[in-house]
């Protein structure tokens, strides 16, 4: 699958706020939007009145951007949460929660969910006991993730439990910092998303 490849400090600036897709530098003074709030490019600095559909497409891009998801990938999203019951936009959101790159990041195992995505690729991590390096696997409720035993070892993961012990993960998770690892006790509700998406823009998008 296809991924961006770009400096990802200026989809910050591009979308107007902190996307934290950088882990530890986001919350430092290095931090490219905390030092240029403006979009990138020449014209970035102008005023422009955006439409109705701009608004829409913004949202879309942010949520895109945020999960690391290329465009096909997310419209397969929109159509799986379209087919669901309930509340599309939510469906969406608990489906872009459920990928396993973005479960890793919940739990605290890696700064940004770029990191993670690298992580999970490199099959540090397992699923119920199996190794998966799919970032993309949607976890179910029950499914425990956990780092290898093999990364155990390994020095890139020596500060883990450090690190984890400050960490409280999202309501629908339960963190095991002994043994690094977590379970998924629920699906995402809403309000455990703290993602900042106005899904319903992006419901209106694939609407017209
Ligand atoms: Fe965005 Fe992080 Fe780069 Fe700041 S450092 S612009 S929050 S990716």
């Amino acid at each position: 699958m296809a991924r961006y490849t770009g400096a990802v400090c200026r989809l910050c600036r591009r979308e107007g706020l902190k996307l934290y897709l950088k882990g530890d530098r986001c919350y430092s003074e290095k931090c490219a939007f905390a030092k240029r709030a403006y979009a990138p490019g020449q014209h970035g600095q102008s005023r422009k009145k955006v439409s109705e559909y701009g608004l829409q497409l913004r949202e879309k891009q942010k949520a895109r951007r945020i999960y690391g998801v290329q465009e096909n990938q997310f419209r397969t999203y929109y159509e799986k949460a379209n087919r669901q019951k309930g509340v599309t936009g939510e469906n969406l959101l608990r489906l872009l929660e459920r990928r396993l790159d973005n479960v890793v990041y919940r739990l605290g195992f890696a700064s940004s969910r770029i990191d993670a995505r690298q992580l999970v690729r490199h099959g540090h991590f397992t699923v119920n006991g199996k190794k998966v390096n799919i970032p993309s696997y949607l976890i179910s409720v029950g499914e425990v993730i956990a780092l290898s035993e093999k990364s155990k070892s390994s020095p890139k993961f020596a500060g883990m439990n450090d690190t984890l012990a400050g960490k409280t993960p999202a309501a629908w998770l339960e963190l095991d910092k002994n043994n690094i690892s977590g379970k998924v006790i629920a699906l995402p509700n809403r309000e455990d998303i703290d993602s900042p998406i106005t899904e319903q823009l992006i419901v209106e998008l694939y609407s017209r």
